[in-house]
């Protein structure tokens, strides 16, 4: 199965040098990690392949799609802003990334459900954001909550950096459930936008919360 990690970036946080490159790169490199795994321990091993990019539409994933948001340091939390209405700053609290899910939590791995995700740019590291990505992806499509996913380890751990290894529960958990179906949120796009549209319009209070 094809999987398409959808990386949305309205506010340009990661527009600048080599960081977008570098997170692509570091994104798939992990994949392809995990793949080689399973090509060493699963008979057959499943067909899986994985693209990662930044859209610049409005992306229309599959169920099976992935879609992340960045968000720059110096805003607010857009997955809290719709769940619960509140612009709750990004610089308050110390999360790198946001993941929610719902629809089938403590339903295990395989069973069905949605998430949200988002990663705030607080470096500027590609490969730093990159292992943030692929953390986010593991708790949206295992549906593994904070205590859980972070004693895994690995890239599964509460704190991650650009080179930080993947342990075989990383690998066991990512080929378990790439082809699990999430339902995606797409509404990120149009609130950044409202952002963006303030922004470019110089309103300086546009990351106000
Ligand atoms: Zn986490």
């Amino acid at each position: 199965m094809q999987v398409n990690v959808l990386l949305v970036d309205v506010l340009d946080a990661t527009k600048f040098g080599s960081c977008r490159a570098d997170i692509v790169t570091r994104v798939k490199a992990l994949y392809e990690d995990c793949f080689a795994y399973a090509n060493r321990t699963i008979k057959p091993p499943p067909n899986h392949t994985v693209s990662v990019s930044f859209v610049s539409q409005k992306p229309t994933p599959s169920d099976t799609d992935y879609v992340l948001y960045f968000l720059p340091a110096m805003f607010w939390s857009i997955i809290t802003y719709k769940e619960i209405g509140t612009k709750q700053s990004n610089l308050l609290n110390d999360h790198w990334g946001y993941t929610t899910k719902s629809g089938s939590a403590g339903a295990g791995l395989g069973a069905a459900g949605s998430s949200k995700s988002e990663v705030i740019c607080r470096s500027i590291d590609g490969s730093i954001l990159g292992s943030l990505v692929f953390h986010e992806m593991l708790h949206a499509k295992t549906f593994k909550d904070n205590r859980t996913l972070h004693a895994s380890g690995g890239l599964g751990a509460a704190t991650v950096e650009g080179t930080t290894q993947l342990n075989n529960t990383n690998r066991q958990d990512t080929i378990g459930t790439l082809a699990k179906k999430v339902t995606q949120w797409t509404g990120g796009w149009e609130i950044l936008h409202n952002a963006k549209r303030a922004r470019d319009a110089g309103d300086p209070a546009w990351n106000l919360f």
